[in-house]
């Protein structure tokens, strides 16, 4: 029995989708079969995308992406502190340097005209640069190859923006768009706003194939050097053991496919049922100064809520409302916690408290609720009537 009466998060299986994956059982292919051609297909008609390329994880896709974009060790990436450690980590894998652009306060999303300054300072190097550089584990590195953003939280980033600052300088867009499956932006479909970009299915997000990404972009040669990577470095057509690069196994399980290929076709349901647990807590957390609720941006034409991340007032002891709402059986947890300020990332780049406020601000008062499709409006109640009298009695 769990401590907890509502669940963190929870996935949204139906019937059909254990019988799909209990029938793939029976069919000779478990591995790169027809449910992974199938999932993929249906994922281009979802998103628009020319090429989908189904892979192991969030960070498996995203890792390709760094390597298709050529990333490569001491090249530098533009990206944000506030986000899930695997944006970054994916250029630590390639030993290419992240260097952070503090968030935008309203949404999370990084801050585009301090991204703008970052990276005509970075091209023009020399002093200019060094302010944004990391203080150290950067000697000697550059040149600027790419910006990757994240669409935190289910809301993208401003990709007009980031789009002009890549074409004016020649970089690459690799979006994160891990939580924000389905999410417009100014009517375009997010994973489509930069040059290519990656959703992932672990079990807390809108869709689920237990582990599994999706890369979608238009780059034809892009798409055919992560299709490439991701089995282990075969060129397409290649015989079986014949390797053209380095690659890995980011293989999908054609069981995780068959059960994408049916959640991404119910997509829009759950997305709904997501807006609407998100419209019961909008609603009952009205009113209390000292819960900001999310806040969603003109420019982001549909949200595609991931998680439902309310900020608390400034003097409210966040992790002491935490402790209190988990001793009366309610689940939550701080959002981020920013990257720049992980131990490995302080040891190798010198990172400081300081830093990056608006990251460590979001990140110090931000508080995720249990938030799932399957959530019943009594369940927001009961989390709302816990949530509203903790931070009443700490203000
Ligand atoms: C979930 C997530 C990922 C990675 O997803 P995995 O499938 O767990 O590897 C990457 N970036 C962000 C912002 C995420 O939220």
């Amino acid at each position: 029995m769990s401590k907890f009466r509502v669940p963190m998060s929870q996935p949204d299986i139906s019937e059909g989708e254990r019988e799909a994956m209990l029938g793939v059982l029976d069919t000779p292919r478990l591995s790169m079969g027809k449910f992974t051609d199938a999932f993929e297909a249906d994922a281009r008609a979802y998103t628009g995308a020319k090429h989908a390329v189904a892979v192991a994880s969030g960070t498996a896709g995203l890792h390709l992406c760094v390597r298709a974009v050529g990333i490569a060790a001491g090249d530098l990436v533009l990206t944000t502190p506030f986000s899930f450690v695997a944006s970054s980590n994916v250029m630590l894998y390639e030993k290419a340097v992240p260097v952070f652009v503090d968030a935008e306060a309203v949404s999370g999303n990084i801050d585009v005209v301090q991204l703008a300054e970052a990276a005509a300072d970075l091209k023009a190097g020399g002093e200019r640069a060094a302010r944004w550089l990391p203080r150290k584990g950067a000697e000697g590195a550059g040149p600027l190859k790419a910006i990757l953003a994240v669409d935190v939280f289910g809301q993208p980033a401003d990709y007009e923006a980031i789009q002009r600052i890549a074409d004016e300088h020649g970089l690459a867009v690799i979006e994160d768009s891990c939580e924000a499956i389905g999410a417009e932006y100014k009517g375009r479909k997010a994973g489509l706003l930069g040059d290519m970009g990656v959703f992932a299915f672990y079990p807390n997000k809108q869709m689920t194939t237990g582990e599994g990404g999706m890369i979608v972009t238009d780059d034809g040669a892009a798409a055919e050097t992560m299709r490439a990577l991701r089995n282990q470095g075969r060129a397409p057509g290649d015989t079986w053991l014949q390797h053209e690069f380095l690659g890995y196994n980011y293989r999908l399980p054609e069981m995780s496919a068959a059960l994408g290929q049916l959640q991404m076709r119910r997509l829009d349901e759950l997305l709904e049922k997501r807006a609407q647990v998100a419209a019961w807590y909008a609603e009952q957390l009205g009113g209390q100064p000292m819960i900001e609720r999310p806040v969603i941006l003109p420019e982001t034409t549909r949200m595609s809520w991931f998680l439902y991340v309310v900020r608390l007032g400034v003097g409210l002891d966040r992790d002491g409302v935490i402790r209190e709402l988990e001793s009366r059986g309610i689940p939550s947890r701080p959002y981020f916690a920013p990257i720049h300020l992980q131990p490995y990332m302080r040891e190798q780049f010198g990172y400081q408290a300081g830093d990056f406020v608006v990251a460590e601000e979001l990140g110090g008062r931000g508080l995720a609720l249990p938030f799932s499709s399957v959530m019943s409006e009594d369940q927001v109640a009961l989390v709302c009537r816990d949530v509203l009298e903790v931070v009443k009695a700490g203000s």
